[in-house]
């Protein structure tokens, strides 16, 4: 019996060796090198730990754009340097606080300021409350809004697999809910976190201004508090809510996005950008968001330089500044790719955390696809091969035009948003080889894209 096992072991064995894949002498490498080393783990450690939250125009925002040239030229990046943007500086500064008021009784709401927000009064804003679950439900209060803190309550959809399309699906109440709500007279809002978790941590992200419309404060208040304040107001008790905030926008701050590469040895002027956002919201340590991105294109271009291979074409990091709130960077790199006589082919973003990679979700022409496509078993190895349509990301977005395919990296994404933006969003959730298939994952796409490119856009794509 033993000896018909090791038979049928010894032929199943050589029956795969025959179908051995075809991108196994570029692959393979990669990622025993990546899972030896894991080095993606401690280069997070030194921005997320050692550096920590990165607000655009902050302290920590320098320190990260300083770290990460410092870091690329260390690893022996070619023509590191830095790409100038004027940031937004909006600071959340001391003391915001806040409670509801049942029967003269105030407790403690767990809250923090929306970046962007105005502040509220020193003394705070002390009102009633009434809740809604759509930015056209706060426009149509009318009178009854007249003096109301507004309360948005429409969690993001449980019943969506896919946690970014929930998320896409409820965070028009935080970009837009104060607006809305000061049509009908209300002095301020709440919007209930955007997370699927029931905890006590409030969730931070941009919101914005309508023109001639009055700015009011806006917060948002954890998952748990939401929860309370609405069962409250069910059982149709009075609620006022006591808010005080103490953000404010400075004039503009100088900073920048830091970009590093490997020259192709046969097609320099052909362009693969990899990269992620440096800053993060101030909540966290911005490890998931998005130091994480940032480590996976530092480490996938390190491992490709410490094989010692040689792309034939440009492999370049770009580290954006200020994804979160304002795209400067994004802006400025897109500026000045549309006046390089260099050709974009393609750009690889990485923000939607450190998790298991699962694919990529890709944007191109039906005549890249075919190749991309192929690509999918140089992928399996490392099970990151489900490679869907559409996708990309806030910083790659504006390479469009110029004719680069997109791709953006995707994660496992069950636990991104229990953290995203918030106090929780911290190293000890990133788990190190799960990071480092990450960055294994846009090494292995990258490497491909250097030695095969891509077929341009056809004049008809290009008109469309
Ligand atoms: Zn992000």
């Amino acid at each position: 019996l033993f000896t018909i096992a090791l038979l049928l072991l010894v032929s199943g064995h050589s029956a795969r060796a025959q179908q051995k894949n075809p991108y196994e002498n570029t692959t393979r490498p990669l990622i025993e090198r990546g899972l030896k080393d894991l080095s993606a783990y401690a280069l997070l450690s030194e921005l997320s730990e050692g550096i920590g939250p990165r607000l655009s125009g902050s302290e920590g925002a320098a320190k990260a754009v300083v770290w990460a040239k410092a870091k690329m030229e260390a690893l022996g990046f070619q023509n590191v340097r830095l790409l100038p943007c004027k940031v937004p500086h909006w600071v959340r500064g001391e003391g915001e606080n806040g409670g509801y008021i049942v029967d003269g009784r105030e407790q403690s709401l767990s809250l923090c300021a929306l970046g962007g927000s105005v502040p509220t009064p020193s003394e705070g804003i002390t009102a009633d409350v009434i809740e809604v679950h759509s930015l056209a439900e706060a426009e149509k209060l009318g009178e009854r809004g007249k003096g109301k803190i507004v309360f948005f309550n429409r969690p993001m959809d449980p019943t969506k697999v896919n946690t970014g399309e929930a998320y896409g699906g409820a965070v028009e109440q935080r970009f837009g809910g104060a607006s809305a709500a000061a049509k009908s007279g209300a002095v301020a809002v709440l919007v209930r976190s955007m997370t699927l978790a029931i905890d006590d941590a409030p969730h931070t992200g941009s919101m914005g201004y309508a023109d001639r419309v009055p700015k009011i404060p806006a917060a948002a208040i954890s998952t748990l508090a939401a929860e309370h304040l609405s069962a409250l107001l069910k059982a149709g008790q009075t609620v006022k809510v006591r808010l005080k905030l103490t953000c404010q926008s400075l004039p503009d701050a100088d900073s920048a996005s830091v970009i590093g590469e490997i020259v192709g040895s046969e097609k320099p002027n052909e362009v693969i950008v990899m990269g992620g956002h440096l800053d993060s919201w101030d909540l966290g340590r911005g490890a998931n968001d998005d130091g994480t991105g940032c480590v996976h294109a530092m480490e996938a271009l390190s491992l490709i330089q410490r094989l010692g291979w040689k792309p034939k074409r440009t492999l370049r990091v770009v580290l954006f500044m200020n994804e979160e709130n304002g795209g400067r960077g994004a802006m400025s790199y897109a500026e000045e790719a549309k006046k390089s006589s260099q050709k974009h082919i393609a750009a690889i973003e990485s923000d939607d955390g450190g998790f298991a990679p699962m694919g990529f979700g890709v944007t191109a022409t039906p005549d890249q696809w075919r190749r991309i496509r192929r690509w999918a078993k140089a992928l399996t190895p490392i099970n990151a091969d489900r490679l869907t349509e559409g996708g990309g990301g806030a910083d790659i977005g504006p390479l469009a035009p110029l004719g680069a395919a997109l791709f953006g990296l995707a994660p496992t994404d069950q636990r991104y948003f229990d953290y995203h933006h918030s106090r929780h969003d911290t190293i000890d959730k990133v788990n190190p080889r799960e990071l480092e298939l990450g960055a294994i994952a846009l090494a292995i796409l990258s490497w491909r894209l250097s030695e095969e490119g891509l077929p341009g856009k056809s004049e008809t794509m290009q008109k469309q």
